[in-house]
């Protein structure tokens, strides 16, 4: 049995991790400093005898013994990480250094949750891992796409300088059940509008793209990712399929059976026009590849949706 710690273990991600190794048999400490988690996102494990909640900020150094850690405390949304863009900053910095030095410390393998943003505005499509990127570094996405590339570097020194056993699993867009329903993210956005019969807000004509991955596939990728007993570059883990986004709302609106419509809104600054993950590293090296469709995922994250517009409204 191992002692996995979860960073960000809360939030939506780290909540459906957790619940994949709890139900492994494993051992697991969720810390999180609720910025954007909720402790009803892990209520099912609190009281088991093999989990732990501790309240804390990655800001801060922690000492624990684990074997393994996940690295995800960070907020996610572009609305969430731009609140207090200097603390996403440090959160992605200082958050980091922490858990490489405790992992150092223990000996413990750790895996960073990056994202597609160090690929900012892409002029590769689609984006393999070899590629640089094209992020704007004084722009208001900076704070988040700067910080978890400075993240991946600090992960890449304390591996060749310390030897430290590191796991880098580049997120592109994903999506399900406990996202957060105020988190401004396309997919929350539209089927909460769509639910409550508000107009969708495309951002922009809609022509930008996003590849969308439902949940428990990126868990899988997560997981064969943190197995793997070598491989310590990054590696995308995300859906290849592509979307505009204007098909994303019609989507949305035909799965929901809304009567919402589709209004435009300003194109937030630096939005990237286009992102499709190359997956090959991942199918090579990990046996990897998404299954669930975006009509498929979108099911269980609109009745999830539902539910929590029906209990809000029955408390209000
Ligand atoms: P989320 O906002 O639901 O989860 C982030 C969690 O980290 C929350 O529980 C939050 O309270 C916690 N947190 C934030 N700052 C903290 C701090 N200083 N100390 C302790 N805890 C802190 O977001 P998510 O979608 O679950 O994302 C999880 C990770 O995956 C993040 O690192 C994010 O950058 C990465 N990621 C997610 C996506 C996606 O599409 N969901 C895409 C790319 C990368
Ligand atoms: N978007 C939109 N309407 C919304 C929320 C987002 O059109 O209500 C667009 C946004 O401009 C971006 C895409 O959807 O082009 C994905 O946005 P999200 O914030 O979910 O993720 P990210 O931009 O970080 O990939």
């Amino acid at each position: 049995m191992r002692i996995h710690l979860v960073t960000g273990g809360a939030g939506f991600l780290g909540s459906h991790l957790i619940d994949r190794l709890m139900e492994a048999g494993d051992e697991v400490i969720c810390l999180d400093n609720y910025f954007t988690g909720r402790k009803r996102n892990i209520a099912r494990w609190i009281g088991h005898p093999r989990f732990e909640l501790i309240r804390h900020d990655v800001t801060e150094p922690i000492k624990l013994e684990v074997d393994r850690i996940w690295h995800l405390a960070c907020p996610a949304s572009p609305i969430h990480y731009q609140t207090n863009p200097v603390k996403t900053a440090k959160t992605s910095f200082l958050g980091t250094y922490n858990m490489l030095g405790l992992a150092r410390r223990v000996g413990a393998r750790l895996l960073l949750a990056s994202t597609s943003e160090v690929y900012g505005d892409p002029e590769v499509h689609p984006q393999p891992e070899s590629y640089w990127g094209h992020v704007n570094p004084i722009g208001i996405r900076s704070c988040y796409d700067e910080g978890k590339r400075c993240a991946e570097a600090l992960f890449m020194d304390y591996h060749r300088q310390h030897k430290v056993d590191i796991r880098i699993a580049r997120i592109f867009n994903t999506y399900g059940p406990r996202m957060c329903e105020d988190d401004g993210r396309v997919v929350s956005n539209f089927i909460v509008q769509a639910r409550r019969g508000e107009d969708l807000t495309v951002y922009g004509e809609g022509q930008q793209t996003r590849s969308f991955c439902y949940c428990e596939d990126l868990i899988d990728g997560f997981v064969r990712l943190m197995g793997h007993d070598s491989l310590t570059t990054p590696v995308n883990i995300g859906n290849p399929v592509e979307f505009t986004i204007l098909e994303l709302a019609e989507k949305v609106i035909a799965e929901t059976g809304s009567k919402s419509k589709i209004i435009h809104k300003e194109l937030p600054q630096d939005d990237p026009q286009q992102r499709k993950p190359d997956i090959t590293m991942a199918k090579c090296e990990l046996g990897w590849e998404p299954k669930v469709s975006l009509e498929e995922g979108l099911k269980p994250t609109i009745a999830y949706f539902q539910q929590v517009i029906s209990e809000s409204c029955a408390a209000s």
